[in-house]
Formats: C-alpha cells, sequence, structure tokens
C-alpha cells in the first residue's frame, strides 16, 4: 500500500468524495476508517504530517482514566478500560499490559478530601490514600470488566516485598494495570493502510492544504506537489484536535468547543533507574496531589506530564521551572537515585484537546469526547466537530462519529470495528504474543539474522515480513549511524508510509528520538536517504538538515550511558 501515491491516483482520477475529515491525528483516521469499512466515500486532509499533534506527543498509554473516578466519570472510565481491553487483544503486536506501581505515605490520610471531591462538594486536590485507592481500583476493575484481559491490582503493606530501595516516607504500595501502546504512530498508519484496501472511495493525504471559497467549494492543495483539487463534499469532520475553533473559523464559524491543555514530557536517560523499574510504570504524588508518570520505554524512562492551560494551540514551549518540577519528583522516587538535566535526552510537549468547561484548574477539565454539530453559512453543509477524548478511545470516537455521518447521508452501517484485528496483528493470534513466531518465519523466508527480524517484527508487527520483501528486492546495506535500520526500509517508509519530510521519519515513522539515538550523524544520513528515495537533490537534504536541526526535540542532548534495548512486557 502506498499511502500517499494512491491517494493522489484516486484523487485525480475525479473521484467524488461525500466525506471530507480535516486532521491525521488518531481520531480524524479513525473516522475515516470506519466510513471506508462502510463504503462511505472520504478524503482526509493534513496539513503537516499524521500524528503531528496530540497523537504524537501522548504518553502512549491505554488506560481507563484511575483519576477521572474522582470526578465521576464513571462512562468515560468504562469506555476507556474496555477500548483499552480491545487494543490488548486486537492490536497485541503493539500493545502489551503495563504493571503500574502507586507508592503511598498515607494509609488513610486523605481519604476523607477524597470522599468529597467523589461526592462532587469539594474539588481539591488530595494526598491519595492507600484506603482511597484500593477502593478506587474496586470501582475501576469492576468498570473496566467488559473485554477483561488484565489481572486485578494487589497491595503490599511491608518494606521486604516493595520495589528495591523505594523512598522511605513511602508506607504502602498498590499496583495495577493498565497498558503500554508501543508504537502509536504505527497503529494510525495501519488504520490508514486498512481504510485505503477497504475502500477505492477514499484517499488520505498528509502535507495538504485546504481552502473553502466564497461558494462553498473546498480546494485541497497537495503542498509538495502543488497540484489542486476541488470538491463538494455533503458532510465535514473537524478532527483537528486542539485546533477545532481555528478550523471552524476558517468556515466562518465562532466556536468555543476546545480548552487547550499543554503536556510536556522528558526523556530520561538512566540506566540503573532503568533497571530498577523493570518494565513497570510508577504513578506517584508529588506531596501536593498532583499525580507524576514515568515508565520504561525501549531504552528511555517517559517521566511526564505536566497540565498547563494555554491559549494558543501552537504553544510547544516548556517553561524551566516544570523541567525542574518533573525532575525533583522523580528524584523523590527512589532513596539511591538522583536525576539531573543531564540525564535528559530530550522534551516532548503536546497539546490536549480537551473540552471547554469544566472546573477551574486544568485537572478538573472534562475528559470525554462529544460530537459538535453545526452548518456552514453557504449550503448548509453539516460541519462536526470532535472535541476532546483520549488516544485510548479513539477507535468508540471514530465508530461514534461514523455513526453520526451515516444518519446525515441515510446509509446504514454494514461494518463494525470492535473486533476488527488491526493488519500488522495477522497472525499474532488475539490477546496472544505471535512475535515470536512471525520473526522465525521472516528470519528463514528472508534469510534474516534473528535479531533483525525481531527488530522489523517490533517496529511493524506481521508488516515486517512486506518490509523484509521489499528490503530483499535490490541490493540493501546497513543504515551506517544507526545500523539496526537500513537503506530500504527507510526507503519503504517514505514510499509506503508517506514520510516526506525529515521529521516525519525520525519522530513520527520510527522511533529514533523516543530511543534517545538521534544525533547529528543519523540526521544527515537520514536526509540522504529520504531525498534519494524521494528522487529530491543534495541541496534539497542540506536544507532539511538545517531545518531540523532547529527542531529542539530531534537533538539528544544527553551524554548519560543508554540503556540496553528491551520490550517490557
Ligand atoms: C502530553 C499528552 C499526553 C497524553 N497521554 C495520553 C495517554 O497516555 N493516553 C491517552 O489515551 N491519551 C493521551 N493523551 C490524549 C491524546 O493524545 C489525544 O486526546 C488524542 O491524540 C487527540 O487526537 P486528535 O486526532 O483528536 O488530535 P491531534 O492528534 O492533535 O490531531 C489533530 C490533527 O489536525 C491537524 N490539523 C490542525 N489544523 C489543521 C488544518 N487547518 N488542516 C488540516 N489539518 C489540521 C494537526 O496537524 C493534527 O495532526 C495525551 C495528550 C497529551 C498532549
Amino acid at each position: 500500500m502506498r499511502i500517499r501515491e494512491q491517494s493522489l491516483a484516486r484523487i485525480a482520477s475525479g473521484a467524488s468524495f461525500d466525506v471530507l475529515i480535516i486532521g491525521g491525528g488518531v481520531n480524524g483516521v479513525a473516522v475515516l476508517r470506519e466510513l471506508a469499512l462502510n463504503g462511505v466515500s472520504a478524503l482526509l486532509v493534513e496539513r503537516s504530517d499524521f500524528c503531528m499533534g496530540a497523537s504524537g506527543a501522548s504518553s502512549r498509554m491505554a488506560h481507563g482514566g484511575l483519576r477521572y473516578l474522582e470526578n465521576r466519570e464513571f462512562k468515560l472510565v468504562a469506555e476507556s478500560t474496555c477500548e483499552r481491553n480491545l487494543l490488548l487483544k486486537y492490536a497485541p503486536h503493539f500493545t502489551r499490559p503495563l504493571e503500574v506501581v502507586v507508592p503511598l505515605t498515607s494509609y488513610i490520610k486523605g481519604l476523607p478530601g477524597s470522599i468529597l471531591r467523589f461526592m462532587g462538594v469539594s474539588t481539591r486536590d488530595n494526598t491519595l490514600s492507600a484506603a482511597g485507592l484500593k477502593g478506587a481500583l474496586y470501582l475501576y476493575e469492576f468498570l473496566g470488566r467488559v473485554e477483561k484481559v488484565l489481572p486485578l491490582h494487589r497491595m503490599l503493606l511491608s518494606r521486604g516485598v516493595f520495589p528495591e530501595r523505594l523512598a522511605a516516607r513511602y508506607k504502602a504500595v498498590i499496583s495495577y494495570f493498565d497498558a503500554r501502546i508501543r508504537n502509536p504512530e504505527a497503529l494510525v498508519l495501519e488504520m490508514i493502510e486498512d481504510a485505503l484496501s477497504a475502500s477505492q472511495d477514499v484517499a488520505c493525504l498528509n502535507h495538504a492544504e485546504w481552502s473553502m471559497s466564497e461558494n462553498g467549494d473546498i480546494t485541497v492543495l497537495d503542498s509538495l506537489g502543488g497540484q489542486e483539487f476541488a470538491l463538494r463534499p455533503k458532510v465535514i469532520v473537524n478532527a483537528s484536535g486542539a485546533w477545532v475553533d481555528r478550523v471552524n473559523q476558517k468556515f466562518g464559524l465562532q466556536t468555543h468547543y476546545i480548552r487547550p491543555v499543554k503536556g510536556a514530557h522528558l526523556l530520561i536517560r538512566h540506566d540503573e533507574l532503568f533497571q530498577r523499574m523493570a518494565g513497570r510504570a510508577f504513578y506517584f504524588d508529588d506531596g501536593k496531589g498532583r499525580m507524576v508518570i514515568c515508565y520504561p520505554l525501549d531504552r528511555t524512562i517517559l517521566l511526564g506530564t505536566t497540565e498547563i492551560q494555554v491559549e494558543d494551540p501552537n504553544d510547544a514551549s516548556i517553561a524551566p521551572a516544570e523541567v525542574d518540577y518533573l525532575l525533583s519528583a522523580l528524584s523523590s522516587l527512589f532513596d539511591d537515585i538522583k536525576i539531573t538535566a543531564d540525564h535528559i535526552a530530550t522534551v516532548t510537549t503536546g497539546i490536549r484537546p480537551l473540552q471547554s468547561g469544566g472546573g477551574a484548574s486544568a485537572n478538573q477539565a472534562n475528559r470525554d469526547h462529544m460530537i459538535a454539530e453545526d452548518r456552514l453559512i453557504v449550503g448548509s453543509v453539516p460541519l462536526l466537530s470532535l472535541v476532546g477524548g483520549k488516544w485510548t478511545t479513539f477507535r468508540a470516537f471514530g465508530e461514534q462519529a461514523g455513526d453520526r455521518i451515516f444518519g446525515l447521508l441515510k446509509v446504514t452501517r454494514k461494518a463494525d470495528t470492535r473486533r476488527r484485528p488491526y493488519p500488522g496483528a495477522a497472525g499474532f493470534g488475539v490477546g496472544e504474543d505471535g512475535a515470536e513466531r512471525i520473526a522465525l518465519q521472516i528470519a528463514s523466508t528472508f534469510g534474516l539474522s534473528p535479531k533483525r527480524a525481531h527488530d522489523l517484527v517490533k517496529r511493524y508487527g506481521a508488516i515486517a515480513a512486506d518490509v523484509a520483501a521489499h528490503c530483499a528486492e535490490e541490493n540493501d546495506r546497513p543504515v551506517a549511524s544507526l545500523p539496526d535500520y537500513s537503506k530500504r526500509e527507510i526507503g519503504w517508509l517514505v514510499v509506503r508510509r508517506a514520510a516526506l519530510m525529515l521529521d516525519d521519519l525520525l519522530l513520527r515513522r520510527t522511533q529514533i528520538v523516543l530511543d534517545g539515538r538521534c544525533n547529528e550523524a543519523v540526521i544527515r544520513e537520514f536526509a540522504t536517504i529520504l531525498a534519494e528515495a524521494r528522487g529530491l537533490d543534495s541541496e534539497w537534504a542540506r536544507a532539511e538538515v538545517a531545518r531540523c536541526l532547529e527542531i529542539p526535540a530531534l537533538i539528544i542532548r544527553s551524554t548519560a550511558s543508554l540503556s540496553q534495548e528491551a520490550w517490557h512486557g
């Protein structure tokens, strides 16, 4: 599947699209997949790259939102835990159970405050107590019983069984299970491929702009190729996340649906801490009722996240005070591990597109999603804005948006995504870890080393076979600055998965930055391979290198030793 080439060919053939989706984050793509599977023609237009917004900046967890129980968001927690369970079953190639360890300083202190908040009498943040958390987890696990796959929580009360050298102030530890999405950006690309394979009547373009003329015609411009296309959709879906109100303004509508809340993560390089965490997440109170999460990715530790209300959805800044806050919170977790700025590999930020309204502080904002319906002034075309939502609930949100569209177009739903495995899960078996078996098959079919076959399966699930076949078509060679990638593998990402700019490749098609392995040599070599795959010259590659060297999140600053790769189950 060549996402861009096939999409451009479908548009150029004069296809008409009933639905225009604006925004290629997880929610826009989930809607595209619903429409494709149900025979509705649709074009998705992303002005930058897929997962450019919040979808590429998340904490990469499929979680039910334990904390939302305090605000009595039961329906959301039930939906989120169910969607988490479905991801574990139908995207086993990228989703794994994640044990979340919560160290607690009190048995019951803070419980009365939590009860008052739960009853809606108070809005204050409270110290988390063991009794309060245990009660909440009974409810969490009860709400999460649909499609149940995860073990139940457990409580530890003796220091002898606590995680090694946990800070002395902790009196109890409770651990429960949520899930880690290892490669969310690749899952979004799989959904695009699923949609394009299911229907000839859908197309999906990244790096494309759009505008609306006074008579209501929409023009889509391929920003890289320069081609323009006109369309008159019957329904428009605004899935632009934090930019929803700005996009509506472009349609001449004044809306205030979004409350943009910025979140930052630090990626930490610290070998000893990485080992100590043993694949578990630690979710802990900073002492003032604010919770911090950290867990090991493949080589680095993800630490976050902050929640700061902002005005501008493009605000990617992070205040030094926030960095200091996160570092000192993490340093307080274990008695003997101090984390300093030298351990920061990089910093990432993203804007949560929460619903407007809710309490005064960002963590009292409503976390649920909703679909707002407006009409364009010209032609009264329905405009559906997707507001709020989490990564975890994208499928349910896409399904709900699909149903609204089917109602508007008077179409009957034919297919359902609830139990539809994602393409990269083929052969894994529902809920089963088939990685080993598939890697062995690929190694033997294509004569690859077991390590190379495993790397490919980890990156692409069952689609690794397609990558390996592409690599075997011509002479291939390892990338000198990062030998576990190969030149033709990068070419595959460019041609098949529409990695058109250098940061698409480094941030959203590979995990090089998250792994803490992006440096100038990597940037230069990837730029050369990308230019060649796109048929562009070395001057273009040099300009891309210069542009990317200015993107702060791309460059790994820490010189601290990097952990050996581990894929924690
Ligand atoms: C720091 C942080 C941590 C998070 N952690 C988690 C987590 O662990 N688990 C979880 O479930 N959720 C998490 N979330 C929430 C989750 O990431 C978001 O709710 C979800 O990704 C929103 O997806 P979206 O598609 O609606 O928006 P986005 O992903 O923001 O997508 C919107 C897209 O629209 C595009 N766009 C904007 N304007 C235009 C335009 N004019 N024309 C065309 N395209 C346009 C943007 O480029 C962008 O790609 C987190 C969010 C943040 C910020």
